[in-house]
């Protein structure tokens, strides 16, 4: 294990993963700085916390390399072409992420460290992770989904609980800044433009997305119906006997999990020689079960099966688990219309799935669109949509796109930005709906230009049904 006594160890940015990192190094006897670009009101109070601590923290300089940096611990985020980088590039200093960091910590102590298993991708990363999760504790292995979720990373493994295997949730960021990160299986769910202003390019988002692979022990999980994620595999360097495993809706070639006549189903990891595949447990287990969703439980039973778990184990682990808010949530029936929350998709890719799950939609979308394009998006889902009402910022170019590709769907376009909009949004939305309908808010939007984030923007849309429903 790495002996940070002494160590002058540089800590890049408060924060959510900056405070702790900069605690545990300096419990580890590491002479600690931190740097943040801000001085603002919750830097200070998180720097005067620190500092009484015996952690030195200089605000508003996140740019100067301080004297004698031995090791740099970054905030994911941080983006790599920042001049902290670049002098420690030309210094000889190496610079881990909050992910290395746990990863190089996560066994000390002698104690035995647990194996990860490991997702990523642009969407579904939250979901999959809680899934296998649940899968894991149904087979009675002491577990936590860590990641950008409930427990952190650093908590995970410096933390009094012990685990025996952890469900880890890594963004392209973290990925970026992990360079000796080996899971025991690691899966990219798929991957679709995100982030390209952070990386650069596609072709760096996919590389930083693609080290989740490197130096897997059991399995690469991959995704049949994108090839991209199936590309990553054969370019990692993996452990000898470390098997590429896909996964798809279809039925299962050997090597793979997919559905065959609404039930999951194993060609993988098969217990019984004399079968030549395993039904781990019906399609109608899987909450909710759209296809997108079917498609994280089989990467959750995939990596859960690498890791030995039972068929049995899968079945009980998904009928226990239940979406996060926000998730396509079935939020009411009001006259026959259900009304559906999926605020969390924030993006393109994302509201394709969940425009993919419903027969016929009135869609409420819009907010900031972050540089996207919706033709593609509006003409896959074309005919599906009764009829949309756009909300936000950006709403004309989900108009624009509807008036190319679905010309005969109706549209309301709500000229408001404020928060009582989301109210006449739904109504709006019920005035099209017709019994047996769904209306669907799936922005491809982020929500800030009307609300704090998507949390409160779904909230606002629950609270406005159940007015409907009064
Ligand atoms: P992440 O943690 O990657 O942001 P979440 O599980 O929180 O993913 O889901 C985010 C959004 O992506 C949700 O709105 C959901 O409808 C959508 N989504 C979930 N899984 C997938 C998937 N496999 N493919 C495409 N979209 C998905």
């Amino acid at each position: 294990p790495f002996d940070f006594r002494g160590k002058h160890v540089t800590v890049a940015g408060l924060g959510v993963s900056g405070v702790p990192a900069a605690k545990v190094l300096h419990g580890l006897g590491a002479r600690v700085t931190v740097v943040n670009d801000g001085d603002d009101e919750r830097a200070r109070t998180q720097a005067a916390e620190l500092e009484t601590l015996g952690v030195t923290v200089r605000l508003g300089d996140g740019a100067t390399l301080p004297e004698g940096t031995e090791l740099i611990v970054t905030a994911p985020g941080w983006k790599p072409d920042k001049p902290l980088f670049t002098a420690a590039h030309e210094a000889g200093v190496p610079v881990w992420g909050d992910v290395e960091l746990a990863w190089r910590l996560r066994d000390r102590d002698g104690r035995k460290a647990a194996p990860w298993l490991a997702v990523t991708g642009t969407n579904g990363k939250t979901t999959t992770v809680q899934m296998l999760a649940s899968i894991l504790r149904a087979a009675g292995l002491r577990t936590a989904a860590v990641g950008n979720i409930g427990v952190s990373l650093l908590d995970a493994v410096t933390g009094d609980e012990e685990y025996d295997v952890l469900a880890v949730e890594l963004s392209s960021y973290q990925l970026h800044w992990a360079p000796s990160l080996r899971a025991h299986s690691a899966a990219v769910l798929n991957l679709a433009p995100d982030h390209l202003d952070w990386h650069g390019s596609m072709e760096a988002y996919a590389a930083d997305k693609g080290r989740i692979y490197e130096g897997n022990r059991v399995a690469c999980v991959y995704n049949v119906a994108d090839k991209a994620t199936e590309d990553l595999v054969r370019a990692a360097d993996v452990e000898e006997g470390c098997r590429a495993v896909g996964f798809t809706l279809g039925s299962p070639a050997p090597s793979q999990l997919g559905v065959v006549e609404g039930l999951l189903v194993d060609r993988a990891f098969v217990e019984d020689r004399h079968r030549n595949a395993q039904e781990l447990a019906e399609v109608s287990d899987v909450n909710p079960p759209a296809p997108h969703n079917i498609a994280n439980a089989l990467a959750a039973a995939a990596l859960a099966r690498s890791f030995g778990v039972s068929a049995a184990a899968v079945r009980d682990g998904l009928r226990a688990f239940t979406p996060d808010a926000h998730r396509i949530a079935h939020v009411a029936d009001v006259d026959g219309v259900a009304y559906v929350d999926d605020s969390k998709a924030t993006n393109t890719h994302a509201t394709e799935a969940s425009l993919a799950a419903y027969e016929s939609i009135v869609w409420i979308a819009g907010g900031l669109a972050k540089g996207a394009t919706f033709d593609e998006l509006v003409a896959g889902a074309a005919k599906r949509l009764r009829g949309a009402v756009l909300i936000g910022a950006d709403r004309a170019l989900i108009r624009e796109a509807l008036a190319r590709h679905a010309p005969e769907v109706p549209v309301v376009d709500l000229d408001r930005t404020d928060t009582g909009a989301m109210l006449q949004a739904v109504q709006e939305a019920q005035r099209l709906a017709r019994p047996g309908d769904t209306v669907l808010l799936a922005p491809a939007c982020a929500s800030m230009d009307m609300f704090t984030n998507y949390n409160k923007r779904g909230d606002a849309f629950a609270q406005a049904v159940r007015e409907l429903g009064a």
